[in-house]
């Protein structure tokens, strides 16, 4: 289990970054008053509604309403876990991540698998220097010295052994590697390489890490020898050899499990699966990553486009030939995480897939996944092959030139869609139209509230002739926060000015009398209070970060953004006497408490002296 992180480290580590930094390096932002303002790297827009504020150390955007601290933007942004977003701020601010109660301490076991990684992308890479075979098939697939440095590619040697002898030097390390997705075992346990005889390809993470590889088998199998050779069309996806969720194939079946020695057949390759991708680990979920995408990100500051392909080579021949903007997914078809992976990077995304029947069938995968996330502004189009060709093979007979016209001519989602539902279809007829109608149904559902799912709407219409009733699509639109000063009640009001300024908290001394009131707001209004007179110096964000798991977190994020007019001077006296009405109106409930129960029954000594004083009180202050 993983240990906790103490609030007070959370604190201490928002208090010393500054978020502005944090957003600066991923968000081209412009200085606008006192904050910073940027278009919504979390949706499309064309004008920027998204704020950054160095004050408060709390982003928002009145568009979607996304919102956070720091920590809370890099899970975001780069899709960190709660966890990794601390490490990583930790790592600029010089700090150790302390966990409390854990006994393993997980993340420090994350950080040496990254190493270890680290080290077997290295191992892979002098391998590739020493093996002349490995070389040489780079060389004939036409990849040059700078773009194998590019994507670091490498080689597992033919022996069952290589990285266990060179990188599990002890125990603790094997068991590592074994975690890393590096080693396997046989039916008796015997562990050994994973990887055998194959060129390497690395799969990094979003901060260019290496969280996995993939691997193609080096040598061809005899049997196939009349067809193999130079640009091997079809061994080229890495999609293929995988069937859902299964484990990979490896390429050790053939091993012999009764002596844990390998056959000669294995040893050669010849049973295994083309490619072999390193399974689930802590650190890789394939249904998340994108290989190229670290890549693509850095050949591309401001990216306008992105181009999914089906093989590692493609997205490597691709990069070579000019075309930096090719991502892979790793072994499965496109998820929806990967969708909105995509559709964050840029606006356009274009998927590159075989004409074939197979590629159709992953075109179509693909399509369904992307719509859930086809917000206004995005565009996925997709682009079919001609028969036996890949892109790889492609660029090589067209060039760049040809490549981006067939781009050019991609077919819009739309048209894909409306096309693949129609195709069986005979509008002519009445029973036709009513068949498609009833296919796109469900699937225009899905797309997000918009024009685009109004203009998806309207081609229906325009193809059946039917008006077509959609349920709401799941994601709801957020509403714009507005301000309503002349609403907010005190409690409201006091709790806005405390979160857009915690400081103020200092200007109360305890014991908070107003706790014992009844109205909606005061528990939270107390424990902000005591939350913020605990922890001196504690930012909106920080103080939000707090509140990130509860169900107040959404109202609390919309007080922080509310317009409050006045200064910091106005604000604290506001929310004094803010905090001295709700005085006066505990006094005036305790006075109808004990008043209702003097008509019920006989006072205490006590009660009947604390009703003379309240009355004396509420008299003097009217
Ligand atoms: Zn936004």
């Amino acid at each position: 289990m993983a240990g906790r992180i103490p609030e007070k480290f959370i604190d201490d580590l928002l208090a010393r970054i500054d978020i502005v930094d944090v957003i600066a390096e991923r968000v081209q932002m412009r200085k606008a008053g006192r904050d910073w303002s940027a278009r919504c790297p979390f949706h499309d827009e064309r004008s920027p509604s998204f704020t950054v504020s160095p004050a408060k150390q709390f982003y928002h955007c009145f568009g979607c309403g996304a919102h956070g601290s720091a920590i809370g933007f890099l899970m975001n942004y780069d899709r960190l876990e709660f966890p990794d977003a601390v490490e990583e701020l930790a790592k600029r601010a010089g700090l150790t991540v302390p966990y409390e109660g854990g006994r393993a301490a997980p993340r420090e076991d994350a950080g040496d698998l990254y190493d270890l990684l680290e080290a077997a992308a290295k191992f892979y890479r002098r391998q590739l220097d020493a093996s002349a075979s490995a070389r040489d098939y780079f060389a004939r697939r036409g990849l040059d010295a700078a773009i194998i440095a590019r994507f670091n590619l490498g080689y597992a040697p033919d022996a069952w052994d290589a990285l266990k002898n060179a990188l599990g030097t002890s125990a603790a390390r094997i068991a590592l590697l074994e975690k890393a997705g590096l080693l396997t075992h046989g039916e008796r346990g015997g562990k050994y390489d994973r990887f055998r005889d194959r060129v390497m390809f690395p799969i990094l993470d979003r901060r260019g890490r290496t969280i996995a590889f993939g691997g193609r088998i080096l040598t061809t199998p005899k049997t196939k020898s009349a067809t193999s050779s130079g640009t091997d069309a079809p061994e080229n996806r890495a999609v293929v050899e995988e069937s859902g969720d299964g484990p990979p194939v490896f390429d050790s079946r053939a091993q012999d499990a009764r002596t844990n020695e390998p056959t000669q057949d294995a040893r050669k390759g010849g049973s295994g699966a083309k490619y072999l991708n390193s399974p689930e680990t802590p650190l890789f979920h394939k249904g998340r990553e994108l290989f190229g995408l670290w890549q693509v990100r850095e050949a591309n500051p401001k990216l306008a486009r992105l181009i999914v392909v089906e093989g590692y080579m493609d997205v490597i021949s691709l990069h070579q030939a000019g075309v930096t903007q090719a991502v892979a997914t790793l072994g499965t078809a496109t998820t929806r995480d990967h969708a909105e992976i995509l559709f964050r990077q840029c606006a356009d995304v274009y998927f590159c897939f075989d004409g074939d029947r197979a590629g159709r069938q992953a075109a179509w995968r693909a399509l369904e996944s992307v719509l859930p996330r086809m917000r206004d502004g995005r565009q996925a189009l997709f682009l079919f092959l001609p028969d036996g060709e890949d892109p790889d093979s492609l660029i090589r007979s067209e060039g760049l030139a040809g490549f981006e016209q067939r781009l050019q001519a991609a077919t819009p989602l739309s048209e894909f869609l409306f096309g693949e539902l129609g195709k069986d279809v005979n509008l002519a007829s009445l029973d036709g139209k009513a068949r498609l109608a009833e296919r796109a149904r469900p699937l225009l559902a899905q797309i997000p509230d918009g024009a685009f799912r109004d203009l998806m709407l309207a081609e229906l219409d325009r193809l059946t002739g039917v008006q077509v009733q959609v349920a709401a699509a799941a994601a709801p639109q957020r509403p714009r926060p507005r301000a309503q000063p002349a609403q907010r009640s005190l409690v409201r009001a006091a709790i806005t000015l405390l979160v857009q300024q915690p400081a103020l908290a200092a200007a109360l001394q305890p014991p908070w009398m107003f706790a014992a009131l009844r109205q909606p707001g005061v528990p939270l209004l107390v424990e902000l209070i005591e939350l913020c007179r605990a922890r001196p110096g504690l930012a909106t964000g920080a103080l939000l970060e707090q509140f990130a798991a509860r169900d107040e977190a959404k109202a609390l994020q919309k007080l922080a953004v509310a317009e409050f007019p006045g200064g910091e001077d106005a604000a604290r006296a506001e929310f004094v006497d803010a905090i001295a009405q709700l005085e006066r109106q505990t006094r005036r409930q305790r006075l109808e408490d004990l008043r209702r129960q003097q008509a019920e029954a006989a006072l205490s000594e006590a009660q009947k002296q604390e009703l003379r004083e309240l009355l004396a009180q509420v008299a003097g202050r009217t």
